[in-house]
């Protein structure tokens, strides 16, 4: 079961204090001048205390202390009051009529199982004063019919606001069950929102992955690619692209077997990453094809990285898994980057250099 939370509560017991506060003090206010002028001054002593007590459970209220705690002292006092009033009733038992406003009060301001209880016990005691009182008691006299009339009326307020409480309860806890519905709701859709989002990511990150050497596949170099060769186009200096293939490749395969081959393409990848600068691009783009883009580097500047490139690779030794130490080469084809060209035509140049350094001996460079 689903409860209104204790500031919720105490919101409510404020608002409605501050309403029956309105009403009644003006009220009590007129009666206390009246009571002065008729010299009755027990009852305005009753209403100074009750003003009062009241004014003071308010404040107490207002700065969050206990709700029932502070309604008790001035529902007392207010009993006595009404219950005074029901004693010395005046003029045709009107003063009496004052007493129906204390079931509605006290089942409003207090939990209605406990105000039902103050409620059925002053109309208990009323009762029992216009039953047993009358003039020799010093109090008004009541005929059994007026008395049973007045207890009847103050059950039904009575019976009446305790359902109509009950109504607002259960109507408030079913609102605050379905508040909490919809915030699990939400915070279980944000975890899931934030989930997906994070699977995005990884899934991105794996479709321009290659798996066995780590580097960003052919599809993302080439968008990559694409994205540096216009930034150069625009703001300058141009990139030289390098398309590497190892060299008989299929006889490493053939001797060694597959695994071998791919700890040779892995060997080469970690190699070159460890190579060149962070903003250089590598990607696999082949079997046993990679490229590269020298970023703001042209034919010049890019010729000893190169070099040095092709020595790296020259003096590396793969470790296989049976200890055998494997020795490769690469062939290079190299071209920087012209004004006008697009992807296809600098990748076309660097091919045909790669052709060339191959058919002239392979473990070298062409450019063109
Ligand atoms: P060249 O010097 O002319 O480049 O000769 P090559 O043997 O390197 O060239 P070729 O294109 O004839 O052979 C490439 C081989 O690369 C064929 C293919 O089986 C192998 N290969 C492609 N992808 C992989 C891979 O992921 N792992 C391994 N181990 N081998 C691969
Ligand atoms: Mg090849
Ligand atoms: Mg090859």
């Amino acid at each position: 079961m689903f409860r209104a939370t204790p500031a919720e509560n105490l919101l409510q017991a404020q608002e409605r204090a501050k309403i029956f506060l309105v009403i009644g003090i003006p009220i009590m206010a007129a009666y206390g001048i009246s009571a002065l002028r008729s010299g009755s001054w027990f009852l305005l002593a009753l209403i100074v205390v009750y003003i009062v007590v009241i004014g003071a459970s308010y404040v107490a209220l207002l700065r969050g202390h206990h709700r029932t705690w502070m309604v008790r002292p001035g529902m007392a006092t207010y009993a006595a009051l009404v219950l005074y009033l029901v004693a010395h009733s005046g003029e045709e038992h009107s003063h009496a009529l004052w007493f129906f406003a204390f079931p509605v009060v006290s089942v409003m301001l207090l939990p209605p199982r406990e105000g039902i209880v103050w409620s059925g016990l002053s109309i208990a005691i009323a009762t029992a004063i216009m039953l047993l009182g009358g003039p020799a008691t010093g109090t008004s006299a009541y005929s059994a019919a007026f008395a049973a009339c007045f207890a009847i009326t103050a059950i039904l307020i009575t019976g009446g606001m305790f359902w109509s409480e009950l109504a607002l309860q259960r109507y408030q806890e079913e609102t605050s069950a379905q508040r909490s519905a919809i915030e699990a709701d939400s915070t279980r859709l944000k975890a899931e929102i934030a989930r997906r989002a994070s699977l995005e990511v990884d899934l991105r990150v794996l479709a321009s992955t290659d798996a066995l050497t780590g580097l960003i596949n052919r599809r993302a170099f080439m968008d990559r690619f694409a994205q540096e060769l216009l930034r150069s186009q625009r703001h300058g200096p141009a990139p030289t692209l390098l398309i590497l293939d190892i060299d008989h490749f299929k006889k490493i395969n053939d001797r060694h077997g597959h695994p071998a081959g791919d700890a040779v393409l892995a060997h080469l990848a970690r190699l070159l990453r460890s190579s060149l600068r962070n903003v250089d691009l590598v990607g696999r783009i082949g079997g046993e094809e990679f490229a590269v883009v020298l970023v703001e580097t042209n034919a010049e500047t890019g010729q000893p990285v190169i070099d040095r490139l092709l020595d790296r690779i020259r003096e590396t030794t793969v470790i296989l898994a049976d200890a055998t130490p494997l020795n490769f080469t690469v062939s290079i084809g190299s071209t920087e980057i012209l004004w006008g060209d697009t992807i296809d035509t600098a990748i076309q140049r660097a091919d045909e250099a790669l052709y060339t350094a191959k058919n002239s001996g392979r473990d070298r460079h062409c450019q063109r």
